[in-house]
């Protein structure tokens, strides 16, 4: 029998999650992974600890079978708890219908799962401490080299995924040949990490159903809860101004700055100042290019492909699309794989950048626009006219997060709610958010349906 060889470079969450899926096609697959094993080494990344995990990532792993592994993991945010300036709470904002949520889920416990499961095929092997440096494009090889002891040595394999991250070295290799289109976008803000440790005693010190939003306009805290009691936080700031990370250099600038812009939190937080100081002020970066595939059969996944800010939550959810996607064409084109590759490009890389622009989007709604009235009576209304036309009217959160709808197609019909808002009377919104039962709010509902389907 003919051995079938793919190569994944980078076991991060979508190089893992892949070479499952490959060994499920019966590859034998041989992952290298610039990092120690991480499952002995408890080396974290130094990134986020825990994600959002929804609809689009779990379409991949029940596809492996992970499901229920997962849900025992992970824990549901129903919706946004927003934390006001003046330390109370503005309410649970539902991120959509009951029974709708996403997963608070350990980055680190996650990675480690998909890669046991991977190993448990029997044909996966991880190749630890081993970088890329470079590709052969004519030979379609890689060049990688064991970081401990600096041997090089060359890798061929029928197909090859770049897996390796945002920072992509294969990418780096990619961007040398001609025609190659690349850019990378930095936010003017950071991201610093904290945490809520658990109650004394155990247990939860705010409520663990929700995810909770500081925002504050031009910057936000936000809170994601973890299953041993404990939150992880994160602080997103510009780097330079005069509410700026640039401007909290010593105990008491960064003590002021809790006081007044999150007085709730600081009592939750008893080592806020020595981790600010310790933990590192990491930086937001937009990574688009094309193509992604490379003579044939080498191809770029997940960050590599297009790496993304946090604020949908989706960048793990939408490299995890990728392996759905590449792995139904696989079947649909019986593993030809340069025509596999092809179609996957073309199909992906439209839904990366209409992600890539909702992700900033967010942004702007995450720090400032939920505690904006208009905003809120937006969401209101959009609630109801889901409610009453369940098919017809899907709000832009449940498009991109409670559903496989690609992430273009998402964009683009929320441009036309938005804009159809913008003109609608906030007198009739007032009533629909207000009565929704009334007779008048339901006739004006069903045109404002008909009317927003015509503009699609
Ligand atoms: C603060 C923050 C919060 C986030 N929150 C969410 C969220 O809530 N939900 C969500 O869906 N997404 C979230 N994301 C995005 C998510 O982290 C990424 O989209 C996801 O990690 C991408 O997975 P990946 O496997 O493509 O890349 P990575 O996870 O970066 O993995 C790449 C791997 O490649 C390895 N590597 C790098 N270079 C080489 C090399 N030269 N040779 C060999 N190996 C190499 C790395 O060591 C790493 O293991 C967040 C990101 C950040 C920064």
């Amino acid at each position: 029998m003919v051995v079938k060889r793919a190569t994944i470079i980078g076991a991060g969450l979508v190089g893992s999650l892949w070479a499952l899926f490959m060994a499920k096609r019966g590859y034998e697959v041989n992952v290298y992974e610039r990092r120690p094993d991480m499952r002995k080494s408890n080396t974290g990344g130094g990134r986020s600890i825990n994600l959002a995990l929804s609809d689009r990532g779990l379409k991949a792993l029940k596809t492996l079978g992970l499901e229920s592994k997962i849900r025992d993991m992970a824990i549901p945010m129903h919706g946004r708890l927003i934390h006001l300036p003046d330390g109370s709470l503005g309410g649970l904002q539902p991120y959509g219908e009951h029974g709708q949520y996403i997963n608070s889920i350990s980055r680190g416990g996650l990675n480690e799962l998909l890669m046991n499961e991977a190993e448990q095929q029997g044909n996966v092997t991880f190749h630890f401490n081993t970088r890329s440096l470079d590709i052969d494009k004519g030979n379609s090889e890689v060049l990688l080299e064991n970081t401990k002891t600096g041997e090089q040595f060359t890798t061929q394999s029928e197909v090859i995924f770049a897996t390796d991250g945002a920072f992509s070295a294969i990418r780096g290799s990619m961007e040398k040949t001609d025609r190659f289109d690349y850019s990378q976008y930095y936010l003017p803000h950071g991201y610093k990490e904290l945490s809520i440790p658990p109650a004394d005693g155990g247990g939860f010190r705010m409520d663990p159903s929700a995810l909770h939003i500081w925002p504050r306009k031009s910057f936000m805290l936000i809170a994601l809860p973890n299953l041993d009691g404990s939150f992880t936080c994160t602080l997103f700031l510009a780097y330079e101004g005069e509410v700026a990370f640039e401007n909290l250099k010593s105990e008491e600038q960064v003590k002021a700055f809790f006081a007044a812009y999150f007085p709730d939190v600081v009592t939750l937080m008893p080592n806020y100042v020595e981790e600010f100081f310790s933990n590192p002020t990491s930086s937001l970066v937009t990574v688009k290019c094309y193509p992604w595939v490379f003579g044939n059969k080498i191809a770029l996944m997940g960050d590599a492909a297009h790496a993304i800010v946090p604020f949908y939550g989706q960048g793990m959810n939408a490299g995890f699309e990728d392996c759905s996607v590449l792995d139904e064409l696989a079947t649909e084109l019986s593993e030809d794989w340069p025509a596999v590759l092809e179609a996957y490009q073309r199909s992906r890389k439209p839904n990366a950048d209409g992600i890539a622009e909702l992700a900033v989007r967010n942004f702007i709604e995450m720090r400032d626009l939920v505690s904006d009235p208009f905003f809120q009576l937006q969401k209101q209304v959009e609630k109801q006219l889901h409610r009453k036309h369940p098919e017809r009217y899907v709000p832009l959160y449940t498009m991109v997060t409670f559903s496989n709808l690609p992430y273009a197609e998402a964009l683009r019909r929320a441009q036309v709610h938005d804009s159809f808002f913008i003109e609608a009377e906030q007198a009739n919104m007032a009533l629909v958010a207000t009565a929704p039962d009334k007779e008048a709010s339901q006739t004006l509902m069903d045109a404002w349906v008909d009317e927003i389907e015509k503009r699609y």
